[in-house]
C-alpha cells in the first residue's frame, strides 16, 4: 500500500516530502479529502480553489 500523500495546508498541493516544493511551506496535512486536476488556471474551479497555477490539488485539507 502507497503511503497517503500530504497536502500543503497553504497552497493545497500534493508532496511527498516535509517540505512543500512549490512554497516551502512546512504545513501538510494527510487529512485532505478529494483530488482535482487544474489544467485551465482561468477556469471556475480554479477561482474556486483560489489558484493560479496548472496542477493537482486537494479540494479540502483538514
Ligand atoms: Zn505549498
Amino acid at each position: 500500500m502507497a503511503r497517503k500523500m500530504q497536502v500543503c495546508r497553504n497552497c493545497k498541493r500534493f508532496t511527498n516530502e516535509k517540505v512543500c516544493p512549490f512554497c516551502k511551506s512546512t504545513n501538510l496535512s494527510t487529512s485532505w479529502k478529494g483530488m482535482v486536476l487544474i489544467l485551465d488556471p482561468n477556469s471556475e474551479i480554479a477561482k474556486v480553489l483560489k489558484v493560479n497555477e496548472a496542477g493537482k490539488y486537494a479540494l479540502y485539507v483538514g
